[in-house]
C-alpha cells in the first residue's frame, strides 16, 4: 500500500488549512496512513515526519506492519505519550506559536480532548478538524479496490450457501449462523457488521438484526451481510420470498428493483451524489411508495462498512473515479413487509461498475 503517498497528501491538506500537525486517534485512519492493524495507537503526522505510539502488546506486531513511520513503544497510554512526546520535542516546530495540532473532532472524545490539552504545554494548541483522513479514503486506489473485490466475492459466494438455510420454522438466528460459520471457513477474517436476516413482518424493519424469531411459512426474508477480508469490507443485500409471493409482494420487489437500477443507471464521475438518491426515489414515488423508503440510497465502503460518501439527498458531493459505494433503496410497509437490494458499485474513469455479481430476479423458496 502507498503510505508515503497517502502521508504525503494529507501533509497537503494540513498545509492549506495551516495546521502544524495531525493526531490521529481513529484506528482505520492509522491503518490506511501506516498499515497498523491493531487495537491501541496513535499516529502524529507533522511537516517533519511521521510517529506511531503503541503500547508494549504490540512491540513485534508494529515493528511488522508499521510504514512510513517511527514507532514509539509507550507505558502510558498513547495519546497522553504523543502528547508528551510533543512536549520534549518541542523545539522541533518553528515558527508561528502557538503550534496548530489537529484533533479528529469525530473520534475524540470530551473526556480524552481534556486530558490531552492538560498534557500538552501551552507552546500548542488543539484544533478540532473534521475528515481530514477521511476525505482522502473516499479515492480508492487499484490495490484498494483489488481488495475490495476480492471481499465482495469472497460475500457473494456465501449466497447459496445461505439460501439452503433459509426455511420456515427455522431461527434467523440459525441462518445468520450458518452464514456466517461459511464466511470463516472460506477465509473471512470476521464479518463486515451484525448480519441482517429479517423474515416475514420484521422484514419491514431496515436493520432487523437476525432474532430468535423464525422464517414464516410465506413471506419476504431481507438478508443483509458483509465480511472482511484483508481489512476491506462487503456489503450485500437481497431480498428473498418464502412460499408463493402474492401479485402485490411481487409488484413491491420490482419496484425496488427498478429503483436500484435507476440509480445505478446515473452513478459515474461528475455525477452528484445527491442525484443517485433522487434517481432510486423518483421510481418509488411515481409508484406511491416515496414514504416507505426510509433511509439514504447508499454509503461508501472501504475499510469501514460506512465511511464517506454517504449518498443521500442534500449530498455535495461529487462522484469520483475510485469511489466504493453502495446503491441500496429499499421499501418496508410497517406490520407487514420489506424489501432492499444492495449491491457495491465501484466508480471508473467512464462509469460505473457493479461488483456484486449474485443475480437479483426474486428467488422464491
Ligand atoms: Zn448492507
Ligand atoms: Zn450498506
Amino acid at each position: 500500500m502507498d503510505y508515503q503517498g497517502r502521508q504525503r497528501r494529507l501533509r497537503e491538506v494540513l498545509s492549506q488549512h495551516r495546521l502544524d500537525a495531525l493526531l490521529i486517534s481513529h484506528l482505520p485512519n492509522i491503518r490506511y496512513l501506516c498499515g497498523f492493524t491493531g487495537s491501541a495507537g496513535s499516529l502524529l503526522v507533522t511537516k517533519a515526519g511521521t510517529v506511531f505510539f503503541t503500547d508494549g502488546r504490540y512491540t513485534a506486531q508494529s515493528r511488522a506492519e508499521v510504514e512510513g513511520a517511527r514507532v514509539v513503544i509507550a507505558r502510558k497510554a498513547p495519546l497522553i505519550a504523543t502528547a508528551e512526546w510533543l512536549a520534549t520535542n518541542r523545539g522541533r516546530f518553528t515558527g508561528r506559536k502557538p503550534c496548530k495540532i489537529a484533533v479528529e473532532a469525530e473520534h475524540l472524545t470530551v473526556a480524552t480532548g481534556g486530558r490531552l490539552a492538560k498534557a500538552l504545554p501551552r507552546a500548542f494548541r488543539l484544533q478540532a478538524t473534521s475528515l481530514l483522513v477521511e476525505r482522502g479514503r473516499m479515492i480508492k486506489d487499484s490495490e484498494e479496490i483489488a481488495r475490495i473485490r476480492k471481499a465482495v466475492l469472497l460475500g457473494s459466494s456465501l449466497f447459496d450457501h445461505m439460501l439452503r438455510a433459509i426455511r420456515p420454522g427455522t431461527k434467523e438466528m440459525d441462518v445468520a449462523a450458518e452464514l456466517e460459520y461459511s464466511a470463516r471457513k472460506a477465509g473471512a477474517q470476521e464479518i463486515s457488521f451484525p448480519t441482517i436476516i429479517a423474515g416475514g413482518k420484521r422484514s419491514a424493519l431496515p436493520h432487523g438484526r437476525a432474532s430468535a424469531a423464525v422464517i414464516p411459512s410465506r413471506g419476504f426474508v431481507v438478508c443483509d451481510y458483509g465480511v472482511i477480508l484483508a481489512g476491506y469490507c462487503s456489503d450485500m443485500t437481497r431480498t428473498v420470498h418464502v412460499g408463493r409471493p402474492p401479485g402485490e409482494a411481487r409488484r413491491l420487489y420490482h419496484v425496488v428493483r427498478e429503483a436500484q437500477a435507476a440509480a445505478l443507471a446515473v452513478v459515474g464521475p461528475g455525477i452528484g451524489i445527491a442525484k443517485v438518491d433522487a434517481a432510486a426515489r423518483k421510481v418509488l414515488r411515481k409508484e406511491g411508495l416515496a414514504e416507505y423508503f426510509t433511509h439514504s440510497t447508499g454509503h461508501g465502503v472501504g475499510l469501514e462498512i460506512h465511511e464517506a460518501p454517504r449518498v443521500a439527498a442534500g449530498e455535495k458531493e461529487v462522484l469520483r473515479p475510485g469511489m466504493v459505494i453502495t446503491i441500496e433503496p429499499g421499501a418496508y410497509i410497517p406490520g407487514q413487509w420489506g424489501v432492499r437490494i444492495e449491491d457495491m458499485v465501484a466508480v471508473t474513469e467512464r462509469g460505473c461498475e457493479v461488483l456484486t455479481p449474485t443475480r437479483k430476479e426474486l428467488i422464491v423458496i
